[in-house]
């Protein structure tokens, strides 16, 4: 272990000496830009981290092999709430928080008070990440590292800013928005806690009237008013007489706030006990039928207006309660109602849908035996019921001017109607409720008003996202889908707020752009900001035209130039690494930022730059689970990044994040895991060690390459061949497997082919060579997965650059050998067979005959490969083409017999073998069998003999050898 962290430092020094990772444009090279979404620095970074970041090292570093000119940059994201809202909660002595930082994070505790300033806190974990960053080896190029408090970097946004107004894309106005009521500022995913979107729907408040009072219902499926039966309130929890507006209202004592954040004038009048209006009875605005308020404890005094309308043929909650009710009688004689009122409520049926009967609810509900109003299952069935409903049903007779129309479009129609006729109102609210602020306060729905927007929601540029999004390479390909879900769902989004750090909008300075706005084409930014750092520009300098003609091409560059006191040259260099650089050849991020950021970053793209500029490519990995479990500070097994290098090294570290998980799985971490990757390093190394040393006393002979030498190099090409393709499509977990397990499993067969022989001087040569070549092929296809221990093999192999730098290894066709691999095969089988036979005879050998098929079965049994592989082969028309040879004819009764054994396995046979087998074609089994004589007289302790059945000296004393095949010698053991 600590010899692995030796090797790291030195490596991981060399780097940065020889700065082998800062890229500059070369006109010679093909370019690939690389970037991972930037992290907040408002903690360290863990394992989970680890393996984003990682794969896209991984993938840089691959490219980077196979020649191109490749640029991984990095930077900080300062602005926004997440690191503002954690600096709050530690000044509020929050001491969960406290003890994560201290405990978890190592955090000097003298330095927690420095962190409520939300800046000391930034510095403190960006030098912390940025560490654990060049501790796990990412070949990053630190000179393009900015953070988005930068001036220059304000500077670009406002610019950005400027660009998405002039184009139409930044609008003001009033759209309900997620909020926080504590800080006043909109939330989006990034300033919940648990990361989750606020998702706001919008209900229909239907106006049931009381006396002088109006019960609003908050439903959100208007369609069923005709179907109501009766309204429910909870008669545990307080309600309100309140005046909303200009009308007056009995609310529940919790919507009173909500109204008020949407915009509405409250007054509460009395506050009371919902108990108090159970027995009474409302009108519906839609039929002027008289209902009876029923008291029900399902009904959630925070969801809308706690006011519910009760529709029992099509809502399984009504059913269930309304049956519940008709047994409670004690509970009804409290409200001096009777079970026999509840009974005569009949539930009205009012949609017609294939899949039920009268009642749809009654079906769901006894279909899935539900017997309480409380019971989960309620949930599906709600939603099991509304999907067949939505997609088949169609409004039935009952339904006035409605009949016969669909589901879906009654929906609408009746809201737009009740509104219309002010028989109905609409009152937005979340749908994934509790959802909660980072500062710990629930969230809720508020108007944002004469507030700015990025437009999300116009659709000439949804249809130019969409047709981007399939020009794109999206990895993996089934998260497709969900992009285009999300184009289609965004709509406005706030796009600034009051309080935080970062860049003011330009045309309204008190606004702060957020961070989910301000981090979605800063790609661009970093193919110039090793120029702004180099010739000092000030952030007065960059001037909205000189973004213009650095990433447009707009404008003269002598009079852009002169007017921001810049020289030429210096603007030239900027647009020619721009150019160079751009369009961003692949974006890497966590699952999590599907939804919002990768999907902005698409928007923005399209929206600012022309098409060739837009990006190409975006790679998605899931999570890391902590054996099995997902990593939470509750569950207290999150380890920090910078913990577990210390912990596993680096390498090993790399490995195991990776080699356990195809892109979108999770990928399950263990201890145990990152331990045993330790140790297989280490048996790379050694075998390293010892093909080196071999290599310096080699002998000067010309090496003569044996079947099996020809068959492991055969194979390392196949390997090769396959960890190409998979790194292609970045499929790391199988690059791992093939150059790494399948590569070391088929060299350890070659080793125990090889075990005498490889001491004799005639084989010295040829075994250097395999080695060498296994050895090269390996180095290279794992150094983008474990860069430090590779360099180290590299140099002792002699080589002067570095492996970071070297070629790709490519398959060598000429030395793929189909006839030493199916040699090899054989050998392998013949192995099999006989253990098994050991097994099941349970025999102590002395002798084991092989016995290899005659050549007239060969020349059958190829006839049979070739005809089949066109079509299937019958008995009789294969007999009949083989009896046209004479020599066939000579054994005419043994060949029916044969042709029997063989056919069903020959019509079986892929066709790929088929062909294998067709190219090999006659195999001198008999030769095969004896090369492998000293192999097999080890592995067996016994006497080997070798014969082909048509030798008139075969010793056969059991009859065997006549049933020998083709790849199927027969055997005898003594
Ligand atoms: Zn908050």
């Amino acid at each position: 272990m600590e010899f692995l962290k030796q090797i790291e430092r030195k490596w991981q020094k060399k780097w940065e000496e020889v700065r082998i990772f800062e890229t500059i444009p070369d006109p010679n090279k093909p370019k690939f830009f690389i970037t991972v979404a930037y992290p907040y620095p408002n903690s360290p970074q863990h394992i989970g981290h680890g393996r984003t970041y990682t794969l896209a090292d991984v993938h840089a570093r691959y490219m980077r092999m196979r020649g191109y000119n490749v640029l991984l940059p990095m930077a900080f994201h300062y602005t926004g709430t997440p690191v503002l809202a954690m600096s709050k909660r530690l000044a509020a002595n929050d001491e969960d928080l406290i003890d994560t930082f201290v405990r978890i994070y190592k955090v000097p505790k003298k330095l927690l008070k420095s962190f409520y300033d939300p800046l000391n806190m930034a510095r403190y974990f960006h030098e912390e990440i940025k560490a654990g960053m060049k501790e796990i080896g990412y070949s990053i190029d630190w000179r393009r590292e900015f953070t988005t408090i930068d001036p220059q970097y304000n500077r670009f946004i406002e610019w950005q800013f400027e660009k998405l107004r002039q184009n139409g894309y930044v609008s003001q106005g009033s759209h309900p928005v997620g909020w926080c009521p504590n800080e006043g500022n909109p939330v989006g995913q990034h300033d919940t806690q648990d990361d989750v979107e606020p998702e706001i729907e919008e209900f229909t408040l239907i106006k049931f009237q009381y006396n002088e009072w109006i019960l609003p219902t908050a439903t959100l499926r208007p369609e069923t008013i005709f179907g109501v039966t009766n309204i429910w309130l909870n008669p545990k929890v307080e309600y309100v007489k309140a005046k909303v507006d200009n009308e007056q209202w009995i609310v529940s004592k919790e919507s009173v706030e909500k109204l008020r954040y949407l915009n509405r004038k409250v007054e509460v009048v009395e506050t009371f006990n919902g108990s108090q209006l159970i027995g009474k009875h409302v009108k519906n605005p839609a039929t002027n039928q008289e209902i009876l308020i029923l008291p029900a404890e399902f009904v959630d005094p925070k969801n809308a207006t706690g006011v519910v309308m009760s529709v029992p043929g099509h809502a399984p909650y009504d059913y269930v309660a309304l049956e519940n009710l008709s047994k409670a009688e004690v509970q009804l004689k409290e409200f001096g109602l009777t079970p026999e009122i509840v009974v005569a409520i009949e539930p009205i049926s009012i949609i017609a849908v294939s899949e039920y009967g009268e009642i749809p609810a009654g079906d769901v509900v006894k279909k899935m035996g539900i017997v309480s109003q409380l019971d989960p299952k309620l949930e599906d069935a709600t939603k099991e019921v509304y999907r067949h409903e939505f997609h088949t049903g169609k409004m039935k007779p009952n339904t006035g001017k409605y009949a016969g129309l669909t589901v879906a479009e009654a929906k609408d129609k009746v809201k737009e109607d009740l509104v219309e006729e002010d028989r109905a109102e609409t009152m937005y609210e979340l749908m994934n409720k509790p959802v909660f602020c980072r500062c710990g306060t629930e969230c809720i729905v508020k108007i944002f008003e004469d507030q700015w927007f990025i437009d999300y929601r116009k659709p000439e540029w949804k249809k130019l996202t969409h047709e981007w999004l399939d020009k794109m390479r999206i990895f993996p390909e089934e998260l497709r889908a969900e992009f285009n879900y999300v184009i289609d769902w965004l709509h406005e989004k706030a796009c600034a707020r009051k309080s935080g750090m970062g860049t003011r909008l330009p045309w309204d300075p008190e606004w702060i752009i957020e961070s989910l706005s301000d981090s979605v084409i800063y790609m661009a930014y970093y193919t110039i900001v090793r120029r702004l750092k180099e010739h000092n520009i000030r952030p007065d300098q960059l001037t909205d035209a000189v973004f213009d003609y650095v990433f447009l091409g707009i404008g003269k560059v002598n009079e852009v130039a002169e007017r921001a006191g810049l020289e030429p040259s210096v603007l030239e260099q900027m647009r020619e690494e721009f150019s160079y650089f751009y369009p961003l050849d692949s974006r890497h991020s966590g699952r999590d930022l599907v939804p919002n950021h990768l999907t902005f970053m698409i928007f923005n793209h399209i929206a600012i730059f022309p098409e060739e500029l837009w990006p190409r490519q975006i790679a998605v990995n899931g999570s890391v689970l902590m054996e099995g479990q997902k990593m939470s500070k509750s569950y207290g097994n999150i380890i920090p990044l910078r913990e577990a290098i210390e912990m596993f090294g680096a390498d090993p570290l790399r490995l195991a994040v990776l080699a356990t998980a195809e892109l979108l799985q999770d990928a399950d971490f263990s201890p145990t895991l990152a331990k045993s990757m330790q140790g297989r390093l280490e048996r790379l190394y050694r075998f390293a060690v010892e093909t080196t040393k071999m290599k310096a006393s080699e002998t000067a002979e010309a090496p003569v390459l044996t079947t099996t030498d020809r068959w492991m190099l055969s194979r390392l090409q196949y390997h090769i061949g396959r960890a190409t393709e998979s790194m292609d499509k970045l499929a790391v977990r199988k690059a791992i497997h093939s150059g790494l397990y399948e590569l070391e499993q088929d060299f350890q067969w070659y080793l125990r082919r090889i075990a005498e022989e490889r001491e004799s001087l005639k084989k010295k040569a040829a075994t250097v060579e395999v080695f060498s070549e296994v050895l090269d092929a390996q180095v290279r296809m794992l150094a983008p997965v474990t860069p430090h221990i590779c360099e180290e093999i590299w140099e002792k192999m002699g080589r002067e650059d570095f492996v970071s730098l070297a070629a790709w290894p490519k398959p060598d066709e000429s030395k793929v050998d189909v006839s030493a691999e199916e040699n090899e095969a054989l050998i392998r089988n013949m192995l099999e067979d006989t253990l098994n036979i050991f097994k099941a005879t349970s025999i102590t050998p002395k002798k084991i005959c092989y016995y290899t098929a005659a050549s007239w079965k060969w020349k059958g049994y190829l006839k049979a490969l070739e005809k089949s592989v066109s079509a299937k082969i019958v008995q009789s028309e294969l007999m009949r083409e083989l009896m046209k040879d004479a020599d066939m004819k000579k054994v005419s009764k043994h060949v029916a017999k044969f042709v029997d054994q063989i056919i069903d396995e020959v019509n079986r046979m892929p066709n790929e073998k088929k062909r294998r087998q067709l190219k090999v074609g006659i195999m001198d089994e008999n030769n095969a069998l004896k090369e492998a004589e000293t192999f097999f007289k080890r592995e067996f302790n016994a006497e080997i003999c070798v014969y082909n059945e048509e030798d008139p000296d075969c010793y056969d004393p059991r009859k065997r050898a006549q049933l020998a095949r083709p790849y199927r010698p027969a055997i005898y053991v003594e």
